[in-house]
């Protein structure tokens, strides 16, 4: 079954090489409101559990089961969460006084055209690794000019060591080791080209020794969100799938777990 999404003005100049024979062969000449189609979807969300690890080295979620079908006829827990753990999404106030807060940010940038930037090579090399403006030019000149309202997303490769704490936070001596973007990408993406959000399939934005966090300091007080510990992005092909952002509507939430689906 194929499913048809139809939004104006929103995939306008989006590649259309992969999609069904309906698509047009040439960016340039898709119309604004061309379908779109999808084939499958991908699941970009780990599972959150005490378990998965946090910035801060504390649960990012506890359940309390407040209500036991055997004894109550119905389940129910009550959750303590930390909004910044497990997939989970920035909001502008997270790093800003008067940006955006969840329940702020509009439903049609939450559904994005997805590029995804794979420098794994490099980053098994240096587990600080920044991905840098050549990264992405070098994304550009593979693919195209990375779509209007794109969501631009790290993929390190770390994503496979989430069960394994020490080597996903790559903490040793009180230190984070992990790779992130560089506050030289981030600028570039802001003044050269029209991004509505960033994601990493670490643990922040930022690469793991930073101690100013210059990528979230630029990015989240522009009105830009960011997504954090992405899963599945080696599933998704680097041009040409949609990315839906699952946030939870919140009023005054700073951020807050995330399911994020790719429809490829
Ligand atoms: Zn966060």
């Amino acid at each position: 079954m194929r499913h048809a999404l139809t939004r104006r003005g929103f995939f306008k100049g989006a590649a259309a090489a992969g999609f069904a024979a309906t698509a047009v062969t040439s960016a340039e000449a898709a119309p604004a409101a061309a379908p779109r189609r999808f084939r499958s979807v991908v699941d970009l969300t780990h599972t959150m559990s005490p378990e998965f690890p946090t910035f801060f080295g504390v649960p990012g979620i506890e359940l309390q089961k407040q209500f036991d079908f055997k004894k109550d006829g119905f389940n129910l827990n009550w959750w303590r969460v930390i909004e910044h753990a497990g997939t989970h999404l920035d909001a502008p106030i997270h790093f800003s006084e008067n940006g955006a807060t969840v329940e702020k940010i509009a439903a049609e940038t939450l559904v994005v055209p997805l590029a995804v930037v794979d420098v794994r090579g490099r980053a098994a090399q240096n587990a600080d690794y920044l991905l840098s403006r050549q990264d992405l030019l070098d994304w550009e000149k593979k693919n195209r000019k990375l779509p209007d309202n794109c969501c631009v997303a790290m993929l390190s490769g770390w994503g496979q060591y989430v069960g394994d704490a020490a080597k996903f936070t790559g903490s040793a001596g009180g230190v984070f080791h992990f790779p992130g973007f560089s506050p030289e990408a981030a600028e570039w993406l802001m003044k050269e080209r029209k991004v509505t959000g960033i994601a990493s399939d670490t643990l922040s934005l930022d690469n793991g020794p930073s101690k100013d966090f210059r990528v979230h300091t630029m990015w989240l007080p522009s009105g830009r969100w960011g997504l954090e510990n992405v899963a599945n992005l080696d599933k998704v092909p680097a041009a040409g799938a949609t990315l839906v952002v699952g946030i939870a509507k919140v009023k005054d939430a700073t951020g807050g777990p995330a399911r994020l689906i790719a429809l490829v």
